[in-house]
């Protein structure tokens, strides 16, 4: 289907993006690399009047590593992370995750911004973001704000930003050398969006027992969640079968899973318990 009638602005500054966005008044969106905001013009699921294309913001499109964490610029593409060396070592989690995202294509035009600010459930950087409590700074006619992953998505395609606001940067904390990670997605293709995805890490105090366990699910719910029960399980122990074969039971247990065309809510809990077992199996060896 053709694009609804709309009106197109290319800002150059930031300041001039959030004033066409606030002159909008909830009728202006923000476009970053089209991947998901033109098929949902297409199909009518929204009809803006105004687009204001991101992409002369070059501020937007930086990756900075420091020792503070990983800072994703929100024009960051998919590519972009894709061919970063340096993240491999500041973010394998990251890295392994974003390697699951979608098709050559739309990996080349996706961005980061884009996927946090659309929020698809099973989108694989929404999960990234509440499991590695990220911050997400956004900014908007009444100013700058910094919000916790954790509040700002709020349910399926639904999150905490104002009209007026764009999300400028993403910031992940610091990531030690040693820390054990997994991450595991089922998707009924290579490049689809995850029916179940766990992405996990954990850190080992002298004795090799975990701590600071942090267990994210993407994929199963209307938003990405934390496993708090797993976590609980798994700091103050070795991550061995027994503690893995257990984690994956209790992830069925009490994950909250939606049902949809793809999968039942009860075949969904049992993947998501798969999927934990594995990404747990993947770190610990
Ligand atoms: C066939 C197909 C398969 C896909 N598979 C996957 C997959 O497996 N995993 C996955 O994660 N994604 C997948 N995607 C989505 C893809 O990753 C997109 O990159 C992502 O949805 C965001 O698109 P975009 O960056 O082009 O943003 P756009 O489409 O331009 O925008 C998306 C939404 O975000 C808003 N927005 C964009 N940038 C900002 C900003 N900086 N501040 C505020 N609001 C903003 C827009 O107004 C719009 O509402 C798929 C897409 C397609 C078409």
């Amino acid at each position: 289907m053709k694009l609804p009638p709309l009106e197109y602005a290319c800002p150059t500054s930031l300041s001039e993006a959030v004033a066409l966005l606030a002159a909008g008044g909830g009728e202006a969106r923000a476009l970053a690399g089209g991947q998901s905001l033109m098929p949902m013009l297409a199909f009518r699921v929204v009809a803006p009047a105004l687009l204001v294309d991101l992409r002369k913001l070059p501020e937007l499109r930086e990756i900075e590593i420091s020792a503070d964490g990983v800072r994703l610029g929100a024009m960051v593409r998919w590519r972009d992370i894709e061919d970063d060396e340096r993240l491999t070592a500041a973010h394998p989690l990251l890295k392994a995750a974003v390697a699951h995202v979608a098709h050559y294509q739309i990996r080349n035009r996706g961005t980061v911004g884009g996927s946090i600010a659309h929020a698809d459930p099973a989108a694989e950087m929404p999960g990234i973001a509440v499991t590695c409590d990220a911050e997400i700074a956004a900014t908007g006619a009444a100013g700058q704000r910094t919000i916790r992953a954790a509040d700002f998505f709020l349910s399926a395609l639904t999150t905490a930003l104002k009209h007026d606001e764009i999300i400028t940067e993403i910031r992940l904390p610091a990531w030690p050398a040693k820390r054990r990670w997994g991450f595991r997605e089922f998707a009924r293709r290579r490049g689809d969006f995850a029916m179940a995805a766990a992405a996990l890490f954990y850190d080992q105090d002298a004795a090799g027992k975990a701590i600071n366990a942090h267990v994210g699910m993407i994929g199963v719910g209307d938003r990405p969640c934390r496993l708090p029960e797993v976590e609980a399980l798994l700091n103050g122990r070795t991550i061995d079968e027994a503690t893995i074969e257990r984690a994956a039971e209790i992830t069925s247990a009490t994950v909250d899973a939606q049902e949809d065309i793809h999968a039942s809510a009860a075949y969904r809990r049992s993947l998501a318990g798969t999927m934990v077992e594995r990404a747990l199996r993947s770190a610990a060896a």
